[in-house]
């Protein structure tokens, strides 16, 4: 059963993670968008760790809501509402539970992904983060290490995609062979999850 305190900590290494990866993030954000990405998510998860541990939310819901609410109101950028309403959606749908099985997390992260669906309007193939994020909610069924290497592999298979949400959508052809980087940063949430996981 996953519990609270897992949900800190998977918020709290992915602010390691995204530190660690900020240059990379705006490197891929610079031919194909505004050179912003490893900023703007460094910015919003450092106050995601901030909150989670100064508020310490006492269930897995709350922690993603949490997580989703500082995200939305401390990233400029078009990835802030997105992995906000993820969070908070996927928090949302956990309800009040203390403690949820991994069937149910991936019951609700899938709400979470439909929701940044309904929200972006991208589907699969349109280069960007739910490239990542729907095979990660499918390998989820199998387990997290599953899920981690699906997206990471949904997050190369962006390269030679045409670009169709976003800003890299005003460069039409020439976003193509270019990895995206909200699929790059997508990836790096699902395998601190699978790293959380153990
Ligand atoms: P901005 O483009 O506002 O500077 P970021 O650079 O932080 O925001 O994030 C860009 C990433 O957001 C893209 O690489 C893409 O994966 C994702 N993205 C942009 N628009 C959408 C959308 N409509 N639906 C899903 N993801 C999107
Ligand atoms: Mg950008
Ligand atoms: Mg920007």
């Amino acid at each position: 059963m996953l519990d609270a305190d897992f949900f800190r900590r998977w918020m709290t290494a992915t602010a390691v993670s995204v530190g660690h990866e900020a240059e990379r993030l705006t490197a891929l954000d610079s031919p194909i968008g505004d050179a912003d990405h490893g900023s703007n998510l460094r910015r919003g998860f450092n106050a995601v760790a901030t909150a989670v541990e100064e508020e310490a939310p006492a269930t897995p819901g709350t922690v993603l809501v949490l997580a989703g609410s500082r995200l939305i109101s401390t990233v400029g950028g078009a990835s802030g509402p997105l992995y906000g309403t993820l969070l908070r959606r996927t928090g949302k749908a956990l309800g009040e539970a203390a403690e949820v099985s991994a069937e149910q997390f991936t019951d609700a992260l899938r709400i979470g992904v439909d929701a940044v669906r309904a929200l972006g309007g991208a589907a699969p193939g349109d280069k960007t983060m739910i490239d990542a994020l729907v095979p990660a909610v499918d390998a989820l069924a199998e387990s997290f290490a599953a899920a981690r290497t699906a997206a990471e592999q949904g997050a190369l298979a962006t390269t030679p995609l045409q670009a169709r949400k976003g800003r890299a959508s005003y460069l039409g052809e020439r976003s193509i062979g270019h990895q995206d980087p909200g699929a790059t940063s997508a990836a790096l949430l699902i395998a601190t999850l699978a790293e959380t996981a153990g």
